[in-house]
């Protein structure tokens, strides 16, 4: 016994505990040698491991010692580049997706730390304005905005300075004045305080509310749910927040769907704050890991991002905003499948510190944790500023000849609209020209070699359909002239996308500026940023787009959207169908009438009496919310159980399956779990892979949690299958 207890303590302090980016559920422990010093939890370590190499994350102490263990090579970080309260996060991420923790780490990183690259040197210089020196620059306009944002921002990094608009020979002026000092510590103790700027208006009695009860819960943890219908202000109740958090010497982060989309929302914050960071897919991932670097150490006081962006570290985060929280981007859909929603609430409780969700249309989960009273409510149930909330219009488009997607009807409010100088909006879920290309001889429709499904008509060079596009996989290829199995030309493109309905607006308002905004189009941020200026202008124009341009847009001059086949989506068999479909409709119809003049929203259906379009029309989203929340329990879906979703994929036809046969049987063992399948996905064959699923549903989380363990410990095995857990999976169909 002696030798044992003499030997641990010791032994433990030097091995271990590290996590490697494999699919495996356990961590290995290694010993350190005595010439490194031990690194700390958080750190990266490069290890052995099998006949390879691997970078690593020391998760503690080993908790066991053997004689024998293998060396780490090398410590990568002396200090943790990993705070606590992130790697509590894995912790939880691997124990609630069922996601080997090695893996959960790979995906919090950047993709440099991942790959070992040193984190970006930390001894830039940190610009900050001398208390009070604003005074001395009146006949200087350009050089007091400089100041006036170095103070907003308590101080911003010298690589920062062109991102927040101050350009370097205004502060090679003021250092000569020596009005500013640069520091090169970069811990957030060294920073000055932050004096956020003023708005131009006076916040509404409900923006003020909403504000204040969070505030209210700084410093602990309180989940709100802000639902505040399109334009009535929820940007500024978060900017408000925000303000007290920075005034207060903390951090925030702001998590949105799409930030290329939403200038107009970064330029806010940017205005307020004197600089804003942002963390996005668009950035290099050079840039990705300076901005993480500079959350962690404080120089960050606000960071924007998207989904990944809830794995930054701070020193000090305060606070916690999810805009449009109902927004399907914030789910990853491979790697790590997490909500970064969920994950953005899970942090908050374990930083102790409010999240705020905002949307107009928020989704049935949060409605129902504010109706167990785990959410506070705040709601703003009218427009900012006077505007009225739109009108809807119905289009009974049953029996019409539509012209390329549009009924006369639509075309000649279309055209009222342009003519009393307003702009106009017309949806159409669906990029491209026409969804297929048809032989009008024989029937042969254009397949994508890959996926069992149809090819998209491209526009291009002249023609209607100069391009195939899968839109499953991304092949493309030319379009053929004549039909591949007849011979004839007579392939026509049938249906419509945005290209078509640019077309035809194009045709009838010839001289109006017509802008399409989609998938195709957002990728280049350059005419995107034009477009978006040309309508800020307020010129008479026309928009089409699919649904991003639901997103978070505020378009002043917009008095009419258009609606072409908004509804289809009510159709689809997706449990969450018509809840998605409700919210799109809301958020479209939201970009219009958001100033002086009121809105029209005209959607075009086939079913007019649909019970879902009805419910919305008739109670607005809330309404419809309440008879879908009726739906869900009686069929026993979430918010009223937990799911998950078992996928597999293969070359070979019948492995996934088989594969899933024995999965559903482990999963169907514990008692109190419903187990749906093995059935193939909607779409069996994607990019040469045949998919199947299985679907498992309990009342209770923690049922559900104790059959995906027993298939984890199961491990299933057929050769060729790659198989996932997907919790709390978003698309069922
Ligand atoms: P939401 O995020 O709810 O869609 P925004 O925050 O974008 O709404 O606000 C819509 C518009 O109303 C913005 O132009 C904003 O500047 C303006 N606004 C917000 N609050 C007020 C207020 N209290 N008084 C006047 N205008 C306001
Ligand atoms: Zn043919
Ligand atoms: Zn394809």
């Amino acid at each position: 016994m002696g030798v044992v207890a003499e030997h641990r303590p010791t032994a433990a302090a030097r091995a271990v505990q590290v996590a490697v980016p494999r699919p495996l559920r356990q961590t290995f422990d290694y010993a350190v040698p005595s010439t490194c010093p031990a690194p700390a939890p958080g750190s990266r370590v490069r290890v052995p491991l099998g006949p390879t190499r691997t970078i690593g994350v020391v998760l503690g102490p080993a908790e066991t010692s053997r004689p024998g263990l293998k060396p780490i090579d090398e410590v990568l970080d002396p200090a943790p580049l990993l705070p606590a309260d992130l790697l509590a996060l894995a912790r939880w991420l691997a124990g609630y997706y069922h996601h080997p923790i090695g893996r959960v780490l790979a995906a919090m990183l950047p993709a440099l730390a991942r790959r070992g690259a040193q984190a970006p040197a930390q001894q830039e210089t940190v610009w900050q304005a001398l208390p009070g020196a604003a005074a001395a620059l009146q006949r200087a306009p350009q050089q007091r905005l400089a100041l006036e944002r170095l103070a907003r921002a308590g101080g911003i990094a010298d690589g920062d300075l062109a991102t927040a608009g101050i350009p370097r020979r205004v502060l090679t002026a003021l250092r000569r004045k020596q009005l500013v000092t640069g520091r090169h510590a970069l811990r957030l103790e060294a920073l000055a305080p932050c004096e956020p700027a003023e708005p131009g208006f006076e916040p509404t009695p409900a923006q003020r509310a909403a504000a204040a009860a969070v505030v209210a819960s700084l410093g602990r943890h309180r989940c709100h749910l802000l639902d505040g219908v399109t334009g009535s202000g929820k940007t500024e109740v978060y900017l408000r927040i925000i303000a007290e958090v920075l005034r207060r010497g903390g951090q925030a982060l702001v998590l949105v769907p799409e930030i290329a989309l939403t200038p107009q929302t970064l330029a806010r914050f940017r205005e307020r704050f004197g600089t804003a960071a942002v963390l996005h897919s668009g950035a290099s991932d050079r840039q990705r890991f300076d901005t993480w670097t500079k959350c962690a150490h404080g120089v960050h006081r606000v960071l924007v991002g998207t989904r990944s962006a809830v794995f930054a570290p701070f020193a000090r985060l305060a606070a916690i905003v999810v805009d449009e929280e109902h927004d399907s981007s914030f789910k990853q859909q491979d790697g790590l499948p997490y909500s970064a929603r969920d994950v953005a609430v899970k942090r908050a409780s374990l930083l102790r510190v409010p999240v705020v969700l905002g949307s107009a249309t928020p989704s049935l989960e949060s409605l129902e944790n504010v109706r167990r009273g785990r959410y506070a409510r705040a709601r703003l149930g009218e427009r900012a500023g006077g505007a009225a909330l739109p009108v809807y219009r119905v289009l009974d488009i049953r029996g019409e000849r539509l012209d390329r997607g549009f009924a006369p009807a639509l075309h000649r409010a279309i055209a009222r609209h342009l003519a009393a100088g307003s702009q106009v909006l017309a949806f159409i879920n669906r990029r491209g020209y026409a969804p297929t290309l048809l032989c009008a001889r024989c029937g042969w429709q254009a397949h994508c070699d890959h996926c069992d499904a149809r090819l998209t008509c491209h526009r291009g060079a002249g023609r209607v359909c100069h391009r195939l596009r899968c839109h499953h996989c991304g092949h493309q290829r030319l379009a053929p002239a004549a039909c591949p199995a007849c011979g004839a030309e007579e392939l026509q493109p049938v249906g419509t996308g945005t290209q078509r309905v640019e077309e035809a607006l194009a045709e009838r308002h010839p001289g109006v500026p017509l802008l399409r905004i989609d998938g195709d189009t957002a990728r280049d941020a350059g005419r995107l940023a034009a477009d978006l200026a040309v309508v800020a202008s307020g010129v008479p124009a026309l928009l089409v787009g699919t649904q991003m341009l639901a997103k978070g847009h505020h378009f002043p001059n917009v008095t009419m959207v258009a609606m072409l086949n908004a509804d289809a989506g009510f159709l689809s068999p997706d449990f969450r169908a018509p809840e998605r479909t409700a919210q799109l409709v809301v958020q479209v119809a939201g970009r219009a009438g958001r100033a002086k003049r009121p809105g029209e929203v005209w959607v075009q259906t086939f079913d007019p009496a649909g019970a879902h379009l009805s419910a919305l029309i008739g109670g607005g989203y809330l309404g419809f919310a309440e008879q879908e929340r009726e739906q869900r329990a009686a069929a026993g879906m979430p918010p009223f159980s937990a799911l998950a979703m078992v996928r597999a994929e293969s070359k070979r036809g019948d492995a996934a399956q088989t594969l899933l046969v024995q999965a559903a049987a482990t999963l169907a063992a514990e008692e109190a779990v419903e187990v749906l399948g093995p059935a193939p996905a909607p779409l069996v064959r994607r990019a040469d892979l045949v998919r199947w699923q299985v679907l498992a549903l309990a009342v209770r989380r923690a049922s559900l949690h104790r059959a995906l363990t027993r298939l984890e410990d199961a491990e299933p095995k057929v050769p060729g299958v790659r198989w996932t857990i997907d919790v709390d999976p978003l698309d069922t169909f």
